[in-house]
């Protein structure tokens, strides 16, 4: 997959654009989302550059996958969702609705969220 480095979170990482930080650790970055669906909506992103979650899985070293998955907990006990709560939501590819090409987590609380899918 080819990973382009003008994609609105590669900006965030580089300091282009700003970004409300949540949480930071060495291979992870995660801020709240701009147009939140939720009163806790925000998003956890690797530092490297993967474009979705299958081209993670298939070249990011284990350290950053587990670093990503611990820091979504983190975000959901920074957020205060960890007990009531949360759902974490990659969106992947075309059909999966990704419009963001850098693989993101959309870490969702603070209301009773419903069902995963709206029935067609
Ligand atoms: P996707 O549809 O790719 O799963 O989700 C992309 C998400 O990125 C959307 O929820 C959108 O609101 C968020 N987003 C897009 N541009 C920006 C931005 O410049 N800053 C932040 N914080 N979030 C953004």
């Amino acid at each position: 997959m080819i990973y382009d480095d003008n994609n609105v979170f590669a900006r965030i990482l580089r300091g282009e654009i700003p970004c409300k930080k949540v949480y930071e650790d060495t291979h992870t970055l995660a801020f709240e989302d701009i147009n939140p669906l939720a009163p806790v909506h925000t998003l956890v992103i690797p530092k490297g550059k993967y474009v979705c979650m299958t081209d993670f899985i298939e070249k990011a070293l284990d350290a950053e996958i587990a670093a990503l998955q611990r820091a979504i907990v983190k975000v959901a006990d920074i957020k205060g969702v960890k007990d009531s709560g949360y759902r974490v939501c990659a969106n992947t590819g075309v059909e999966g609705g990704q419009e963001v090409p850098h693989l993101h987590f959309h870490v969702f609380g603070g209301r009773p969220l419903g069902r995963v899918l709206a029935r067609p």
